[in-house]
């Protein structure tokens, strides 16, 4: 069949735009596509491919056979990967889009690869944390290898049992399932003994000095005594068996790596090894109180779990030095550090303590308050954490630190929510629409324009409600069509005292380019408030305008939908319905 061989089946870029099509269309459309509206498409870009329409038929067959066989998720993954290389479809479109930076390719000498996931169980999760455990979860996968939840909590002073389950429930939600979850606490006891073994073998010591003049020696780059001792192995055994015998209290000594005091790296100066924490831990309760840091727990936990490659953001990178001397001086195997970029938006703060604090000075209502960018507070916020997944790939592994803008994560949470969101209309606001000479009738309205979400059925008087910003911009003797019901001629405008409009039916024809405005009947509305989330921070402070609350008219029909439920609001945006007379905004 060779002599067949068309120009469709050579060419690999009229495959790749059938797919691309197709992709793109499944996704606006709950996740399946159709031949005809692929062909209409592609023909409608390419009306060369006319003239052999038979081949090209088949060929959208058997794309828009697999394309179907995907789920949403999938869809939108390949669509961002072939869409933003090909830039084949609509470019005007592209600024919608993200760039996709596929995962660079791992150093694999391992038979398995490890990847771990290691929050402190001290605050709830962000869109940051997303960013590492996804990665971490997507190579684990890729490689046919394994994720490792570790709850970091080794500083009982700020750690609690509800930031664990926050974490869990959150990890849960965003899909991640990791093979093995374990708390670096579990291992203590090993971690006592390689703490203890690291100082008798000389590479470390037991320091006593008050806390401000360490800080002090090591701005001046001058050991303490206690290191000048060191060559005294009964004296600083002795001091050791103190710290663990809690003959020592808190703050009264420390372990300290045998740094170098001189290296520019400050992290080299004898970094804290161990310190004394007497605040009861979360899981041990008072029986441990000699910690180790996180500087010495993450190299030896990821060590011991068999981790291959250990994924740590950018900031930490003057602890890497620190990371492979600790394997080093205990003769451990040494993971494969992986760096990369910290996700951070603009003016939108994801900082423990600074989340904490707004919380404390009652700023905010919680770790889910939907300015906030924790997980618990997308969640509310009605995002989906497909899109969650989705934009965080399209990051990659930059190095960069760039702040991409929210508008990406929010024009692909709409991708895909909106073939699965009913529409109403809402108006903002309210002005009455007398409509001099309108009956009383009932309307069928489409609760989506291409999506099967069903029908619902409105009663309508002469009695109707559009928002002040159209009232507005209406002129006497306009012709405007109220969305889905009639056209109306505009007869009197009177905002300023009866904040009334007077109009006469015209006729119920779709005439091109009339102006089409929403709008509720008075018989079948509710008061209805939208709550809108907005940057809470402005030139570093907080912004006390960042919650908007407005008022307005929705169909009744809303106070159907259960709680959490996404509706969009014809004109106005995405929300998500929270309390019964209130929703709050996703996105535009
Ligand atoms: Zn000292």
């Amino acid at each position: 069949m060779k002599g067949v061989c068309s120009l469709l089946s050579s060419n690999e870029e009229i495959h790749r735009l059938v797919n691309a099509i197709a992709l793109k269309n499944a996704s606006e459309h709950s996740g399946s596509t159709n031949v005809n509206t692929v062909l209409s498409r592609i023909l409608s870009l390419k009306p060369e491919l006319k003239k052999e329409i038979k081949t090209l038929i088949e060929e959208i067959k058997v794309v828009v056979d697999s394309v179907n066989k995907l789920d949403l998720e999938q869809q939108i993954k390949y669509l961002d990967s072939t869409y933003s290389k090909d830039n084949l479809l609509d470019p005007k479109s592209r600024h919608e889009h993200v760039d996709s930076h596929p995962l660079p390719e791992l150093e694999v000498s391992e038979s398995q690869v490890v990847t771990r996931f290691p929050p402190e169980p001290n605050g709830y999760p962000h869109i940051g944390h997303a960013k590492a455990v996804i990665i971490d979860e997507e190579y684990a996968r890729v490689y046919n290898g394994k994720l490792i939840l570790r709850f970091d909590d080794t500083n009982p002073m700020n750690e609690k049992l509800e930031y664990y389950d926050a974490i869990r429930n959150d990890l849960e939600w965003l899909g991640v399932k990791p093979d093995i979850i374990k708390n670096t606490s579990d291992d203590i006891k090993i971690l006592h003994e390689l703490g203890k073994k690291i100082t008798t073998n000389g590479y470390a010591y037991v320091c006593t000095c008050e806390i401000n003049n360490i800080r002090t020696m090591r701005m001046q780059q001058v050991e303490c005594p206690c290191r000048s001792n060191f060559d005294n192995s009964e004296y600083n055994q002795e001091r050791l068996d103190k710290l663990f015998d809690g003959t020592y209290h808190q703050n009264e000594a420390i372990i300290r790596f045998r740094g170098n005091m001189q290296d520019k790296n400050t992290v080299m100066r004898d970094p804290t090894l161990f310190r004394i924490i007497e605040a009861p831990h979360p899981l041990l309760g008072q029986k441990v109180t000699v910690w180790p840091t996180y500087d010495f727990a993450a190299p030896v936990e990821d060590s011991l779990d068999g981790v291959t490659h250990a994924l740590r953001t950018k900031e930490y990178e003057l602890r890497n030095a620190l990371y492979q001397d600790i394997l080093d001086r205990l003769e451990l195997r040494k993971p494969k550090v992986v760096e990369f970029s910290r996700l951070e938006f603009e003016n939108m703060p994801v900082s423990k303590r600074k989340i904490k604090k707004l919380i404390d000075d009652g700023m905010i209502e919680g770790w889910d308050d939907p300015r906030l960018l924790t997980l618990s507070a997308l969640r509310r916020r009605g995002f989906d954490p497909k899109a969650i997944r989705s934009f965080v790939l399209s990051l990659g592994l930059t190095l960069a630190e760039t702040k991409p803008p929210f508008k990406t994560l929010e024009s692909i949470n709409r991708k895909i929510i909106d073939p699965i969101t009913i529409r109403l209309f809402f108006v903002k606001d309210p002005i009455m629409l007398f409509v001099q000479d309108g009956k009383d009738t009932k309307v069928k309205l489409n609760n989506h324009p291409t999506s099967s979400l069903g029908t619902r059925e409105v009663e309508v008087s002469n009695v109707i409600y559009i928002s002040r910003d159209d009232a507005v911009a209406l002129t006497k003797d306009e012709h405007v069509r109220l969305m889905e019901l009639y056209n109306v001629k505009i007869n009197e405008i009177d905002l300023e005292n009866k904040k009334i409009i007077t109009a006469s039916y015209l006729n119920n024809e779709i005439i091109k380019d009339m102006k089409k405005i929403q709008w509720v009947s008075e018989k079948n509305m509710t008061k209805y408030k939208i709550i809108i989330p907005k940057e809470i921070y402005q030139n570093d402070r907080f912004n006390p305008e960042s919650l908007e609350k407005i008022e307005g008219y929705a169909e009744s029909s809303i106070l159907q939908l259960k709680s959490r439920t996404p509706v969009q609001f014809v004109r106005f945006g995405f929300c998500i319905t929270e309390e019964k007379f209130t929703a709050i905004f996703i996105h535009r």
